[in-house]
């Protein structure tokens, strides 16, 4: 059966990764950008799959966050896939650490996820055992950091760890279950071009995941091949 899936930050990278992977398969597709009139990816695959469609989205945004719903039609989401991301400036360290640009990353990475499922979540009660994907990073385990440093990418994607546990437990009764990825090492501006895996390798792998993910794994931290990650 077909099925509606909800990407945001879709228009480089790994979201638009996403959004190339759920046309193949033949599902309806509506992929967020802040600048649809710029997303040149998305405007090329929309000529040719009439299931994609781009709407206008800043995952910051309370109006554009709030316009959603009447972009979308109220239509059942069957995968919300929180996706977007911000490193935030490179390179700094303990010592100069500025709390705008802190609160910054917070906002896109933290808040920003859990605000979309919110807004999201009419939508994802209308459809059967809906899921909700976070984009997190392994860089938010605890258990992984061994070289410290990346306060404000580390702590933006700790706490969204920990937001999408909650998530998990509060929606569990819905059976709309929750699942935070670390997509890899994965080649995007993000990523930069030394990095492991190109974008279809973590996309098809984490795909497999969603397909699979039902209640016993929902509120787990994933590798993007299905192994588990410690908090
Ligand atoms: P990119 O930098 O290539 O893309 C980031 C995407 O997020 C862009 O579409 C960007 O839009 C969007 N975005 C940023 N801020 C906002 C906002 N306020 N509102 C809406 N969209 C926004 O990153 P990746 O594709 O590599 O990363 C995707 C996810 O994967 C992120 O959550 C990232 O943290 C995570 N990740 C990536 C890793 C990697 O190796 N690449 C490793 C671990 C995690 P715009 O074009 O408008 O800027």
């Amino acid at each position: 059966m077909t099925k509606h899936v909800v990407i945001t930050g879709a228009n480089r990278g790994i979201g638009l990764g996403f959004v190339r992977h759920y046309l193949a398969k033949g599902d309806r597709v509506s992929a967020c950008c802040r600048q649809p009139a710029q997303a040149s990816a998305l405007i090329q695959l929309a000529e040719i799959h009439a299931n994609l469609n781009i709407i206008q989205l800043d995952v910051t945004d309370d109006v554009s966050v709030h316009a959603l719903p009447q972009h979308l039609n109220d239509a059942a989401i069957d995968i919300l896939i929180n996706n977007a991301g911000y490193y935030g400036p490179k390179g700094i360290g303990f010592g100069q650490l500025r709390a705008a640009e802190w609160q910054k990353v917070l906002a896109v990475n933290t808040i920003a996820p859990i605000m979309v499922t919110q807004i999201c979540y009419p939508m994802l009660q209308k459809a059967t055992n809906a899921k909700v994907i976070c984009i997190s990073s392994k860089m938010g385990s605890m258990a992984d950091n061994q070289s410290g440093g990346s306060y404000l990418y580390r702590s933006s994607k700790a706490g969204l760890n920990a937001a999408l546990k909650s998530l998990a437990i509060d929606l569990s009764s819905e059976e709309i279950y929750c699942l935070a990825f670390h997509p890899g090492w994965v080649q995007t501006d993000m990523g930069g071009p030394n990095a492991l895996i190109t974008v279809n390798e973590a996309v098809d792998q984490m795909a497999r995941c969603i397909e699979n993910l039902d209640a016993t794994q929902s509120g787990q931290f994933l590798n993007f091949d299905g192994q588990q990650i410690p908090w």
